[in-house]
């Protein structure tokens, strides 16, 4: 089978591989469709992983092999499956750290969604697999799993109805949480450079828009929250620079919330900010199982598009090149069709 494998630190070559053999409980899966993911975009761009690895875990797929004991699934069905699975016992599970889980961070689809074929494991068949109804297409039912980390991230955020959030960066990402966060509903501010896509989060439930760097954004925070600030002030991208700049942005007691790894750099912050205004840094990551039902459940109800993030479907060759479009912000959502 053709497969796209990433070679560190910066190439990424069509090749061909084994069709995976399934055993007991395990199901085969010829994929249909893969989302390229910003971990993807970050692992190949500062070259994370130290060995040959195919990437790529937003995916669609149709069973064409069931192992010996499959009970939920048959051959045709139509699925999606995220590549990680929680213990659900240890010491980070019960704490509801799940993504932290050593277990979680273990485990993983064979060889990965950028390939025509994947082994799906027994436990990922119980636990991280879903049927897509006739309803979804391919391209929005793979958003579950992103989907499920931004449900995570806003079942963190602990917000009230009638909040103010600020999301920064309207990427898919920031466009599914400024989707999620108008279910509360909060009041939210997007802030972009691109002015497409401040249309883009209008059209999707934002509240106002503003660009990323307009000197005028703590100002119209103020008075839209009567001199309060924001609740949450939501990072999907942007710097240190943007971050530093959120203290003025955020309420006493409010939070800053990591949804992005915004600096392989220290940035500095004033301590005495955050203690004398019992301001909260949270940051959240994977998905628990119990989210991704939340997010195929909100797929399949048709509560948040994901259609309208996509930018580009591109075959295995493009895939690296895919990834400096995403970089230099010229895509969005691509999706890969193996
Ligand atoms: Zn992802
Ligand atoms: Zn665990």
């Amino acid at each position: 089978m053709r497969a796209a494998v990433y070679y560190p630190p910066d190439s990424i070559r069509v090749e061909d591989l084994p069709v995976p053999k399934i055993g007991d409980g395990e199901i085969l899966l010829k994929v249909r469709a893969c989302g390229v993911c910003g971990t993807d975009v970050l692992k190949v761009t500062r070259a994370l992983p130290k060995k040959p690895v195919v990437l790529g875990h937003e995916l669609v797929g149709d069973v064409v092999e069931v192992g010996q004991g499959v009970q939920k699934f048959k051959v045709g069905d139509r699925l999606v499956v995220a590549h990680h699975v929680p213990c659900g016992q240890c010491h980070y599970c019960r704490h509801g750290n799940h993504s932290m889980c050593r277990h979680f961070k273990e485990t993983n689809l064979d060889p990965g969604g950028f390939a025509e074929y994947l082994r799906i494991p027994a436990e990922h068949v119980e636990q991280t697999a879903f049927r897509v109804p006739a309803g979804l297409s391919d391209d929005e039912g793979l958003f579950t799993e992103p989907l499920s980390c931004c449900v995570r991230n806003v079942r963190r955020a602990r917000l009230m109805p009638g909040d103010f959030a600020v999301v920064v960066g309207m990427g898919s990402i920031g466009l599914m949480m400024v989707q999620l966060l108008k279910l509360i509903p909060t009041q939210v501010l997007a802030l972009d450079l691109f002015e497409e896509r401040l249309e883009l989060a209008k059209r999707l439930g934002a509240d106002f828009t503003l660009r990323g760097d307009s000197p005028d954004i703590a100002a119209f925070i103020a008075e839209h929250t009567e001199g309060r600030r924001a609740d949450i002030v939501v990072f999907t991208a942007g710097g240190g620079r943007v971050f530093q700049s959120a203290f003025a942005w955020v309420r006493d007691g409010g939070a800053l919330n990591l949804f992005a790894s915004l600096s392989d750099k220290p940035v500095e912050v004033s301590l005495d900010a955050l203690y004398h205004h019992e301001i909260t840094v949270f940051s959240s990551y994977s998905p628990s199982p119990e989210d991704l039902v939340e997010a195929h459940r909100l797929l399949c109800e048709k509560k948040v598009q994901v259609a309208p993030l996509v930018t580009h479907h591109v075959g295995l060759e493009r895939l690296r090149e895919s990834i400096d479009w995403i970089t230099a912000q010229q895509a969005m959502k691509v999706i890969v069709n193996p």
